[in-house]
């Protein structure tokens, strides 16, 4: 189903599915966002970055000076963007944390830190990563507690520990919140800032997941000086430049619809492919009521991304759109992976490269990796009290 496609945007769509097919780059698919895992995967995700930059595919809505594309760019062309993506199984540029730290530069940086990071961000040249979550600091992100105290010359010395650090190990730059006032109310004490994470004292440690790969890092932070122009926006404005440059795009959730609807069509092929009981998975009652309902929820998630993405277009977007959206994806990512495990059978316990793997081994990635989608960005936990108490009004 298309929901609301203009010709004019079936256009686009052809022009960037063309592009993709034309330039992706050669690494193997794997689920959910991933890092590259050595130096030459890197080098591809760099290359596909700077791609996706110059051809105007992302970074759109950046002032036309930095290269956006003014009046050309909308919001509806970054989800058929992110949908291209996601149907062709290619990684998306590298990644989230540039473009976050490049919309705080551009509503709250200096002209000098904008000209000094935005062109490598565009090039692909420079990797940033997102240093928010800490240890005891993830749903309730404001109690963070690193600490950034001022040093004589204007600069800043840092000391604290981060976790959940996707990309760590490959970033040039961090996009820190830490502590300047221990004494505010604690939404109002964090400042923001660029850190150099090559910097004496910043000690990167990748954790290993189940997943078998290292997505994500912990990073410590011990005595760092940071310059003075490290610092994002005005002392203790680091909240609000945060939630700003967090709520700049909503074509995530498209791109993540489209990723689930995908899962469903490869399920149908998987069930054609296994037995139970001597006859083809697909002739099985039960497993095409279960994916029956799962195809009805992807297309229910679907209408409710794009009505999502309309309203807030219109800026009329309801306070619990996102997180409905967020909630029903991810659970249904869980639901979607599980089953392809379940109809695998045995040779689920097989990963990529194993003999015998059935699809390369995919559908125990999909599954491992589900999870995780239930916990970044807001977990279902969050985003159901965010629905109840702000959407439906319920006590708390
Ligand atoms: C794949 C992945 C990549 C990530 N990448 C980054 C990154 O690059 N940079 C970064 O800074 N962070 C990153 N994160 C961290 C992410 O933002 C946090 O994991 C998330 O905010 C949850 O915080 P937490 O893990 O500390 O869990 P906690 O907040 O400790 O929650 C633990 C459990 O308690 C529940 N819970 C907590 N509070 C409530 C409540 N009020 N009501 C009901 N239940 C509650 C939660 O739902 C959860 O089940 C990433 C996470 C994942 C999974």
């Amino acid at each position: 189903m298309d929901y609301g496609m203009t010709a004019e945007l079936e256009e686009f769509r052809s022009e960037v599915r063309a592009f993709v097919a034309g330039n992706a780059p050669d690494v193997a698919p794997k689920a959910g966002v991933r890092s590259a895992e050595n130096p030459k995967e890197l080098a591809l995700l760099k290359e596909w970055t700077g791609k996706l930059f110059a051809a105007g595919y992302v970074g759109g809505s950046w002032p036309e000076r930095f290269g956006g594309r003014g009046d050309a760019h909308s919001a509806e062309r970054d989800v058929v963007v992110g949908e291209e993506l996601a149907r062709a199984r290619t990684p998306a540029a590298v990644q989230g944390a540039a473009n976050l730290v490049a919309n705080a530069l551009i509503d709250f940086g200096t002209e000098e830190q904008r000209e000094k990071y935005l062109p490598g961000i565009r090039s692909g040249e420079l990797i940033f990563c997102q240093l928010f979550s800490e240890p005891s600091s993830g749903s309730d992100l404001a109690s963070l507690r690193t600490k950034a105290v001022g040093t004589p010359n204007g600069g800043f010395r840092v000391t604290g520990q981060k976790v959940w650090t996707t990309n760590g190990q490959w970033s040039d730059f961090g996009y820190l919140l830490a502590r300047t006032d221990p004494d505010a109310p604690k939404h109002r004490g964090i400042s923001a800032f660029i850190v150099d994470m090559r910097l004496p004292g910043v000690d990167v440690r990748p954790l290993r997941e189940m997943t078998g790969t290292s997505d994500f890092n912990e990073v410590f932070l011990d005595d760092v000086e940071l310059p003075p122009d490290a610092l994002i926006g005005e002392l203790n404005q680091g909240w609000s430049i945060a939630n700003s440059s967090l709520g700049h795009e909503r074509s995530g959730v498209a791109t993540n619809a489209v990723r689930l609807r995908r899962n469903v069509a490869a399920l149908v092929d998987l069930a054609g492919k296994v037995t139970i009981n001597g006859l083809p998975a697909i002739e099985d009652g039960a497993v095409q009521d279960r994916l029956g309902r799962l195809s009805a929820s992807v297309e229910a998630l679907s209408a409710l991304v794009y009505a999502n993405i309309s309203r807030w277009s219109r800026q009329s977007e309801r306070v619990s759109d996102g997180p409905m959206a967020k909630l029903l994806f991810s659970e249904l990512g869980v639901e979607i992976a599980r089953m392809g495990l379940e109809l695998c059978g045995e040779a689920g316990i097989l990963v990529e490269g194993d003999v015998g793997a059935v699809d390369h081994g995919r559908w125990q990635d999909e599954f491992l990796y589900a999870r995780a989608y239930t916990i970044a960005g807001g977990s279902s936990e969050i985003m159901r009290n965010i629905i109840a108490e702000r959407g439906l009004r319920m006590p708390r």
